[in-house]
């Protein structure tokens, strides 16, 4: 139902450049020739090229990050079309390749929740949606797709993976992330997110979902809040890395 009424405000165009197009992911033909694959081996920890890591001057919360598109070109406009332009149907796209890569890169690990950055409030309000919320719902979709698949080839049990879009909860206004300075970036949200109560983290394994890395401090923040509440771990992707 929600798909017919995103079909009949935005009739089959493409999430990058808004032609026409028929292809089943909304994405036409020469957009998808323009993909801006993570080409370069990267690290396992922060996710970027390994000669531009930096893991060893900055400690992250999370245990892993991986992301399937750099932050630029198509991709990069598709994002922000899906956040600016109501392109919701782009998140589609994004969370299938998300969960294509989580489960070759995260493969041994066996996530109980998965759960989007939250947004605050107001800004909720006026754009409508969390973008990264519609990423993490669709890329659990499609991990949990594939883990299936898997599980049923190795004849093993299949741990399906739950969607949580509010177990995070946005508690403090807080400056926009990318206006503000890059060391002033780690300490302008320390303390702007909380566990929803009504989740016992005990022991929990937790995959949490941005639409785009670029310093890792939001990701960091909601990690350390998850951990704080007894989570065992956090693994974190977004559909772009920044670097
Ligand atoms: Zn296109
Ligand atoms: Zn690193």
């Amino acid at each position: 139902m929600k798909d017919k009424i995103i079909n009949t405000v935005y009739p089959q165009r493409c999430f990058v450049c808004m032609d026409f197009t028929k292809n089943e992911y909304n994405i036409c033909h020469e957009c998808l020739t323009k993909m801006e694959y993570i080409n370069t081996p990267t690290c396992l920890k922060c996710g970027l090229p390994v000669f531009k890591c930096q893991c060893e001057k900055r400690y992250y919360h999370f245990k892993k990050f991986t992301a399937p598109f750099k932050n630029e070109g198509a991709m990069q406009k598709g994002i922000y079309n899906l956040k600016f332009n109501g392109f919701k149907s782009a998140a589609v796209f994004y969370g299938r390749a998300m969960a294509q890569i989580i489960s070759i890169k995260f493969k041994k690990i066996n996530f109980d929740y998965i759960c989007p950055v939250p947004m605050g409030k107001i800004k909720k309000l006026c754009r409508g949606y969390n973008q990264s919320a519609i990423l993490a719902e669709n890329t659990a979709k499609f991990l949990n797709e594939i883990n299936k698949t898997n599980a049923e080839k190795e004849n093993k049990a299949f741990n399906k993976i739950i969607y949580n879009e509010d177990l995070l909860i946005k508690c403090k206004r807080t400056k926009t992330q990318h206006k503000v300075l890059y060391e002033e970036r780690w300490t302008n949200l320390r303390n702007s997110y909380k566990v929803n109560p009504k989740y016992n983290l005990s022991g929990k394994t937790i995959l949490l979902i941005d639409d785009i890395k670029t310093t890792g401090a939001t990701l960091d923040e909601c990690s350390r809040t998850l951990l704080l509440k007894g989570a065992k771990a956090v693994y974190c992707s977004a559909a772009l890395v920044g670097y």
